[in-house]
């Protein structure tokens, strides 16, 4: 009776360990093993409009924990996210000297914002220069001229921005520039004109990425063709999956990718969900208009067309006329993207602190979420580690070496 007991009683916890495992081993261990992904990986987003913020009337402080936006350095660190490229960016409208000072104006803001932190945050030129500052376990800033009206027409302004750490510039904003057409506006030079060539062959001399977010399709077809290095896609998704304009179809994916390219996915809603774009085009217009609108509210005061944006969003969702759109929908654009042309030419180029964040993505911390799904969804160690930061290490390093044989050959 005694030993009966004590068999029932050992079985039962056995039962009972066994149970326990079984149901916690599953799920613990991809959950684990994308913790210890994120955490051992370079993670880099390539575009974050952040420095808005740093110009802003409304204190910002990137060293600390904020109530609001996306990104600061404790968020990034909870996320893991060691690598960014400041968006330097203001309204397309200015063109001329006054946008290559505003340009410079964002510039200097970030460099010295940055360097209010040398503990935590460094700024880096380089893809070494990348590696370097994860092995110090430090975050590596960049920075990304978002739009080619911001050298005033003038290609000798490349190779001051580049100087001064821009690491990318986007051809076009919203608008065209004066040598590239842009997706979001009428056509007036059939892609890029002779100079824009000149432009991004310059861009090329310095090492600088040519960046096709943005830009029209043609546009697309003439940078893909002009440039000695590959593109890259700074901030864009896959019209395939979202029809918008701002989106790449997968005919310029495929070319983007055949030449070594990378298109680093974009989190904003009405770039990745069909019925929020088509509801928001219903609401407001589309995202031109409203940018339009704004700009008789807020004139040059590129932090105000954060916050009007923000405030437009929440009050047309109270209204119940946006429908929700949760942050597996990015997945579902990484995924297309790289069933489309390899786990090799697909990023991360989140938007934040400047676009509409999916439910679930509402922040830097939060990225982990994405290496679980992918590696839930059966990508290897390897291809989730391109994906958050390597394939962008890799067609830096493509740029790096084109410009150094370009300047050679002067
Ligand atoms: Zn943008």
């Amino acid at each position: 009776m005694r030993s009966a007991r004590t068999i029932f009683l050992f079985a039962a916890v056995f039962l009972l360990a066994t149970n326990a495992f079984v149901r916690s081993v599953p799920a613990d261990d991809v959950a684990g093993r994308a913790h210890k992904l994120q955490f051992s990986s370079i993670v880099i987003d390539t575009h974050d409009d952040t420095t808005q913020r740093f110009l802003s009337r409304v204190p910002f402080d990137l060293g600390k924990r904020n109530p609001d936006g996306s990104i600061d350095i404790p968020r990034m660190r909870e996320g893991g996210m060691n690598g960014i490229f400041f968006s330097i960016w203001i309204d397309g409208h200015i063109m001329g000297p006054p946008a290559i000072q505003k340009a410079l104006d964002q510039i200097d803001a970030v460099r010295q914002n940055v360097r209010k932190y040398p503990n935590e945050i460094v700024l880096a030129r380089t893809a070494d220069d990348v590696r370097r500052a994860h092995a110090q376990g430090k975050i590596a800033a960049m920075m990304g001229v978002e739009g080619g009206h911001m050298i005033g027409n003038d290609i000798r302004i490349v190779r001051i921005f580049s100087d001064l750490g821009v690491r990318y510039m986007t051809l076009t904003h919203f608008y065209n520039d004066e040598w590239a057409d842009s997706s979001t506006d009428k056509p007036a030079h059939n892609g890029l004109t002779d100079y824009g060539k000149d432009i991004v062959r310059e861009m090329n001399r310095q090492g600088m990425l040519v960046d096709i977010s943005h830009v029209s399709d043609k546009t697309f077809y003439d940078a893909l063709e002009v440039s000695r290095a590959p593109l890259i896609a700074s901030h864009s998704s896959c019209r395939a999956v979202c029809d918008h304009v701002r989106d790449m179809s997968d005919d310029m994916i495929k070319a983007l990718a055949a030449k070594g390219g990378v298109i680093q996915i974009n989190y904003e809603k009405s770039f990745i969900d069909q019925a929020y774009k088509d509801a928001y085009g219903k609401a407001t217009g589309g995202v031109v208009e409203t940018i339009n609108q704004f700009r008789k509210i807020c004139g040059d005061d590129e932090d105000c067309f954060e916050r009007e944006g923000l405030k437009l969003e929440k009050s047309l969702t109270d209204e119940g006329k946006l429908p929700h759109v949760t942050w597996e929908r990015i997945i579902d654009h990484i995924d297309h993207a790289a069933k489309l042309v390899g786990a090799d030419h697909v990023g991360l180029g989140s938007d934040f602190d400047g676009a509409n964040m999916p439910e679930g993505m509402e922040d830097a911390s939060k990225l982990p979420k994405i290496t679980e799904a992918l590696l839930r969804k059966g990508y290897s160690e390897a291809d989730v580690r391109k994906i958050l930061g390597e394939n962008t290490l890799r067609i830096m390093e493509q740029a790096e070496k084109v410009s150094a044989e370009m300047q050679s050959e002067r």
